[in-house]
C-alpha cells in the first residue's frame, strides 16, 4: 500500500500538528479532539512468551465549533449502528417472546397455536423494515442538519482528519520490559484537507517504505 493522496503513513511515536490551528476549517483553534489507538504484539523472551501492548494518545487540535460537529457526526453514526443492530435483533425478540407467551399470543390472535407462524413471519419482517428505515430516517435527518450547520471552510462534518491505524515495533529486553524506539512506530492517517496535510507533511516524517510497518501479532525472539 504506497502512501497515496488520501491517507499518510507517518513515523514517530508523537505526532505533531500546525499549533493551534483546527484541522477542520483551519482557523484559531486551542481545543482538541482525543484519539487513543492501541497496538499488541506477542514477544518471546527466551522460553517466555509475553504479550506487549502500546496505547497511542493523539491530541487533535480543533476549534470549539468543529469539535462540536465532529464530535456529534461519530454520535449520529453510533446511533445509526445501535439502531439498524436492534432492527435486526426485533425479529428474534418477536420470536422468543411469542414462544414464551404462546397460548395466549395465540388466543390473542384468534388462532391455533401451530398456526401462529402465519402472523409471526410477517410480524417479524415488519419489524425489521420498519426498524431499520426509522435508524436510517434518523440518521439523514441528523446528517443533513448537521451538513447545513457548518461552516464553507470546514472540511466537511466529520473534520478534515480521520484516524486510521497506530503499529510499532517492541524491543524486549532480558528482564521483561520492552521499549519502542521513537521512529519504529507508525501512525495511518487520511486527510480529507490538502492544506492541513501539506503543513502536516512539513511538520512530521511521512514513511516512505510501508514495508517496514509490522502486521498484527508480530512474534519477535
Ligand atoms: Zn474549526
Ligand atoms: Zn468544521
Amino acid at each position: 500500500m504506497p502512501p497515496t493522496a488520501g491517507y499518510l503513513i507517518v513515523r514517530g511515536l508523537e505526532l505533531r500538528w500546525p499549533d493551534e490551528i483546527c484541522t477542520c476549517c483551519g482557523e484559531h483553534g486551542n481545543e482538541f479532539l482525543s484519539w487513543s489507538d492501541s497496538y499488541k504484539a506477542t514477544l518471546s523472551i527466551g522460553v517466555v512468551s509475553t504479550y506487549a501492548s502500546h496505547t497511542s494518545e493523539v491530541k487533535v487540535p480543533v476549534c470549539s465549533f468543529c469539535k462540536k460537529h465532529i464530535n456529534q457526526t461519530g454520535l449520529s453514526n453510533s446511533l445509526f449502528f445501535i439502531g439498524a443492530m436492534l432492527a435486526l435483533l426485533s425479529p428474534i425478540a418477536l420470536y422468543v417472546y411469542a414462544m414464551l407467551h404462546r397460548s395466549e399470543t395465540a388466543r390473542f390472535f384468534g388462532m391455533a397455536p401451530r398456526d401462529l407462524w402465519k402472523i409471526l413471519l410477517p410480524g417479524a419482517a415488519l419489524a425489521l423494515v420498519v426498524g431499520f428505515l426509522g435508524a436510517f430516517w434518523i440518521w439523514s435527518r441528523r446528517m443533513v442538519k448537521l451538513e447545513t450547520g457548518i461552516k464553507s471552510n470546514c472540511s466537511g462534518i466529520a473534520g478534515g482528519v480521520q484516524r486510521g491505524e497506530f503499529r510499532c515495533n517492541f524491543h524486549p529486553a532480558s528482564d521483561g520490559t520492552y521499549t519502542i524506539p521513537h521512529d519504529e512506530a507508525w501512525h495511518i492517517l487520511m486527510f480529507d484537507n490538502r492544506k492541513l496535510e501539506a503543513a502536516f507533511r512539513s511538520l512530521n516524517q511521512i514513511e516512505l517504505n510501508p514495508d517496514r510497518i509490522p502486521e498484527n501479532d508480530v512474534i519477535k525472539s
